[in-house]
This record gives structure tokens, sequence and C-alpha cells, in this order.
């Protein structure tokens, strides 16, 4: 549902400014105006979806088809030898757009980029035990 307070729902009517880079029926890519580095680009949906559990499924090959124009294309601009994609989910994940979108961040080596710290599990019936958990959890 289209949303008159949603930033990105705004841009991708055109009533608010973006450095466009690509676009096609469903899905728009423009420059984020806070890049971790230059050339930080966002993916979204043209039509508004808060995150990604609400996104409908048959937009997944528009997206993903956007992500890798986007990335090569960083890859052949900006000196970006790799790239990122990546996409938060609420706020506790760091959300702070509520129209889902995907980060594709450009990267090069020794770019001082940190990803984040990883930990153990105590063994690996800890880890068997937990993926069934989550196993269990799933909804077909
Ligand atoms: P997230 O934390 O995943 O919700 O990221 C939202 C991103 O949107 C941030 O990286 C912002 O810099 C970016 N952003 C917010 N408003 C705009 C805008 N008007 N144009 C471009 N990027 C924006
Ligand atoms: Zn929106």
């Amino acid at each position: 549902m289209p949303d008159d307070t949603c930033i990105f729902c705004r841009i991708a009517r055109g009533e608010i400014p973006c450095a466009k880079i690509y676009e096609d029926d469903k899905v728009l890519a423009f420059l984020d105006m806070g890049p971790v580095r230059p050339g930080h680009a966002l993916v979204i949906p043209k039509e508004h979806y808060a995150n990604l559990p609400e996104t409908p499924d048959e937009l997944a090959p528009a997206i993903f088809k956007a992500c890798k124009l986007v990335g090569k294309a960083l890859m052949n601009t900006v000196g970006a030898t790799g790239y990122n994609v990546m996409q938060n989910n609420f706020s506790s994940s760091g959300q702070m757009v509520f129209h889902v979108h995907w980060h594709i961040i450009p990267r090069e080596e020794q770019d001082g980029i940190k990803h984040w710290d990883q930990g153990t599990y105590a063994d690996m019936a800890a880890m068997q035990s937990l993926a069934g958990k989550i196993s269990a959890s799933v909804e077909h």
C-alpha cells in the first residue's frame, strides 16, 4: 500500500529527487545519500512493502536482477573489486526506512570496512540442537 509519509515511495513516484542508477517497471536503484563508500546504492521495489517478510516472492527476480546489474556497474565504475548486498528488517536490525530496500556497497581489498564480530557454539551438539528448534518453526 503506498504511503504518503514514506520517503522511498515519494522517491519512486518522482516527488523527491534521487540520484537514479537503474529502473524497470518494478524496481528502482539510486545512490544512498549517506554512503558507506561512494557508489553505495539502494535497490527498492516501486510499490511499498515495509520489509522482506511483507514483500511478495514474485518480486524476487526483479530485485535479484537489479542487485546484480548495479553491483556489476559499481565494479565497472567506482573501482570496486567486490560488493556487499545487505538488507535490514525491523528496527532492531538497524532498519531506519520502513520501505524494503537492498544496500549494494562497493568494496575493495583493505578498504577498512569491518564486518561484524563472529562468535562460536559450545559444540556441534549445541549447534544441531538450535538448528532443530529453528527448523521446526520454519513455516512452509
Ligand atoms: P536502513 O538502515 O537499512 O533502513 O537504511 C536506510 C538508508 O536510506 C540509509 O543508508 C540512508 O542513508 C538512506 N536514505 C534515507 N533517505 C534517503 C534519501 N532521501 N535518498 C537516498 N538515501 C536515503
Ligand atoms: Zn514506501
